[in-house]
């Protein structure tokens, strides 16, 4: 699983920043949290496959969010796409994707699912599923978790030989987490051939908010916790509320409290420069924290994650 930051701006695009978009590649697929303005050109530096695109997750209408969509979708057309392609996000995007692409006189023959959605489970699959939850942000916005599913531990062979299980149908039942029966009457359950389930990996999403609790049930436990960093001063915490945004010090306390493992900042004000030296302060909260940066990539490993600059 690979998180690449494709836009790390908000409200508008620096010379080094662009405007909020992440993808997440996982399961042969590619899914993009956000589409700012620019989008199409991050994803081809970003070396992403067009393909591998599936879905795409918007948190709310925002212009820095979704600007970049329609150049996606249109550039997805001129590649060829055959295959569905699903977008979800608040009430109002079908609206703007089928009036901009109606005006525009824009053919888009593959099919173009829109899910208008508020909350809940949205897709699940057999590896993974995605949920959302609404934020507290000016408009309706909505924070995401994409959840790996836990898996069954492994099979230790050695055992299996030792206690007389033949290979065959028997095993992958065990496998499957099943309490098998033997021709001689011997029960045999999961636990005894199986290791420690493997834990799935969990990345939440949620910027343009202020803390509140959907973001921490979102966020809950998660190995990557990607935020909103619009704010890095304490002195910005009246504006933060005003504007529905959070500073980086509520950003790690919020880490802190839901037990993620790493928490990426984003989205950030580009009234500001070198960001990292206001880092340390609030890394005494959680120390954890990356401050993302365009086309930086991070490895979501199971246990921990590595980061790559670019
Ligand atoms: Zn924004
Ligand atoms: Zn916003």
């Amino acid at each position: 699983m690979r998180i690449i930051f494709l836009g790390t701006a908000s409200g508008v695009p620096t010379p080094k920043r662009r405007l909020s978009a992440t993808a997440v590649v996982y399961d042969g697929e590619t899914f993009l949290f956000d589409c700012g303005e620019g989008s199409q050109m991050q994803l081809r530096k970003a070396g992403l496959r067009w393909g591998a695109l599936r879905r795409i997750f918007i948190s709310h209408l925002h212009g820095d969010h979704i600007i970049g969509l329609l150049g996606v979708l249109m550039s997805l057309q001129v590649g060829g796409r055959d295959s569905p392609l699903f977008l979800y996000g608040p009430t109002g995007l079908e609206e703007y994707v089928q009036t901009s692409i109606r005006l525009m006189q824009a053919r888009i023959r593959y099919e173009l699912v829109i899910n208008e959605i508020s909350g809940g489970v949205i897709c699940d699959e057999k590896n993974y599923y995605v949920a959302c939850a609404p934020l507290e942000h000016r408009i309706f916005t909505l924070g995401y978790v994409l959840v790996e599913k836990d898996r069954p531990g492994r099979f230790n062979v050695e055992k299996a030989e030792q206690l007389g299980i033949p290979a065959g149908p028997i095993r992958s039942q065990i496998q499957l987490g099943e309490e098998v029966v033997l021709d001689n009457g011997t029960r045999i359950s999961p636990d005894d051939i199986l290791g420690p389930p493997r834990k799935g990996r969990r990345v939440a999403y949620c910027l343009d908010t202020s803390p509140c609790e959907n973001a921490e049930k979102l966020a809950s436990e998660a190995d990557v916790l990607i935020y909103d960093g619009t704010f890095f001063s304490d002195e910005h915490q009246t504006l933060a509320r005003r504007t529905g945004h959070s500073t980086w010090r509520e950003a790690a306390e919020l880490a802190r409290k839901t037990g993620v493992k790493r928490l990426v900042l984003t989205h950030f004000s580009p009234r500001y420069t070198e960001l990292e030296k206001f880092l340390p302060a609030f890394q005494a909260i959680f120390p954890e924290i990356i401050l993302a940066s365009d086309l930086m990539e991070i490895e979501v490993e199971r246990q921990h994650a590595h980061v790559h600059r670019h």
